[in-house]
């Protein structure tokens, strides 16, 4: 098919929910891609953190065909090794107790929220209980995930939606207290909020927050989906802050790709909550998906990405900072390790377009925010090209 043909075709079968760009990939190599002609893109976006390892890893895709032949599914009925190791790492690099697999993000979430909710059934012997989540937050699309989405624009017209939920401000613990009462059983946040504009959750917004859930009983939900697994330059970002969720949610570069998710929790939570039952899932945590994750965490480990995040982190931070200074409508730079935004009061639609144009992939977040989440693997090189290309793009803006 040309790529004509495949655009056509997708806008005419595939139920139109996105506005894509106009670029049809074709295959990958380390942290670049190519598309149907050819043409080369520096990644800075990775799938939407994603892609941690970029493209055409041989370790990993060696690692994926060779569950691919031995098993792929057999559902949770049974046992299966793969899952088991990438439980054990999972486990060992979160300093959680207890891990259910999903098939995403979402997934996760609405896991962690029946969670939240059963444990404090068993506390109370009574249902009803409150989750308070965060304006500006993202935590999927399903009617359990977008109802503790501070976004009114995605949750509208699928009114009504889950109820017992409150929306405080995020990094202001006053607002946080006033939301709280005897029925809450959670409060849910981002460690850096992600689609909302790349906002880093405070230190004493971390600490006030889990001081006031220890105070009451109430559990603290940390969603680690996009933050997580090593791009803050910690495996997961609230390991900055010697602050520990309850619960913990993940999933993008969970898997790098293979669609995976889970939802983490203390012993605390496991021993009064989700039980025979309660909760389950066809797919989740099947020995394919077992053997990426056990796979990923392996290399990021072994490879010691985390400290690889550390390291060029400040080169990443110096070079967009100098950007933000060279243009009067980019107002700053947020973020934490390899998740950054650059405020900019153009149309950040526009300028991921335009970087496309000139082979950067880069995408964006709220409504202001040019949103750069790397695979975990650049180097100070990739950082040089992409600010090379970004310039040029902002400069013609
Ligand atoms: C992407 C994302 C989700 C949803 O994950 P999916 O895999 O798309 O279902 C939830 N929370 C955060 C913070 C995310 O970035």
């Amino acid at each position: 098919m040309s790529k004509e043909q495949i655009i056509e075709q997708a806008e005419e079968h595939i139920l139109h929910t996105y506005n894509r760009f106009p670029v049809v990939f074709d295959h990958g190599e380390g942290v670049y891609l190519y598309d149907t002609q050819g043409k080369q893109y520096l990644d800075f976006a990775a799938g939407i953190a994603v892609s941690a390892f970029g493209y055409g890893n041989q370790e990993y895709g060696d690692a994926l065909k060779a569950q691919i032949d031995r098993l792929i599914h057999t559902s949770n009925l049974y046992y299966n090794e793969p899952i088991v190791r990438a439980a054990a790492r999972a486990l060992a690099a979160s300093k959680m107790d207890r891990v259910f697999f999903t098939n995403s993000g979402t997934e996760a979430i609405e896991g962690a929220i029946k969670a939240a909710k059963k444990y404090a059934y068993t506390r109370d012997g009574h249902a009803g209980h409150e989750i308070v989540a965060m304006n500006h937050s993202f935590h999927g699309r399903s009617i359990g995930a977008l109802s503790v989405t501070g976004n009114k624009h995605y949750q509208e017209p699928f009114a009504p939606l889950m109820p017992g939920v409150k929306f405080a401000d995020f990094n202001d613990l006053e607002s946080v207290k006033a939301m709280i009462n005897e029925n809450t059983c959670a409060i849910l946040f981002e460690t850096v909020q992600g689609e909302g504009g790349i906002y880093p959750a405070s230190q004493a917004f971390m600490e006030g927050v889990r001081a006031l859930c220890d105070a009451h009983d109430i559990l603290l939900i940390l969603d680690e989906i996009q933050c997580g697994m090593g791009r803050s330059g910690e495996m997961f970002a609230w390991q900055h802050y010697g602050v520990r969720p309850d619960i913990m949610t993940s999933a993008k570069a969970l898997g790098c790709g293979v669609p995976v998710g889970a939802f983490f929790m203390t012993e605390r939570v496991a021993e009064k909550s989700l039980a025979p039952g309660d909760h389950g899932t066809t797919y989740g945590g099947n020995p394919f998906v077992g053997a990426a994750v056990d796979k990923v965490l392996e290399m990021m480990e072994r490879d010691r990405v985390t400290d690889h995040v550390k390291e060029i982190t400040p080169y990443l931070e110096q070079k967009l900072d100098e950007l933000a200074a060279k243009y009067d409508f980019i107002s700053g730079r947020r973020g934490m390790g390899l998740l950054q935004g650059l405020v900019c009061e153009k149309p950040v639609g526009a300028v991921a377009a335009k970087a496309l144009e000139r082979g950067l992939v880069v995408i964006t977040a709220g409504s202001d925010v040019i949103r750069l989440a790397p695979p975990l693997i650049i180097e100070r090189q990739h950082v040089d090209e992409m600010v090379e290309k970004l310039d040029d793009v902002l400069h013609n803006m």
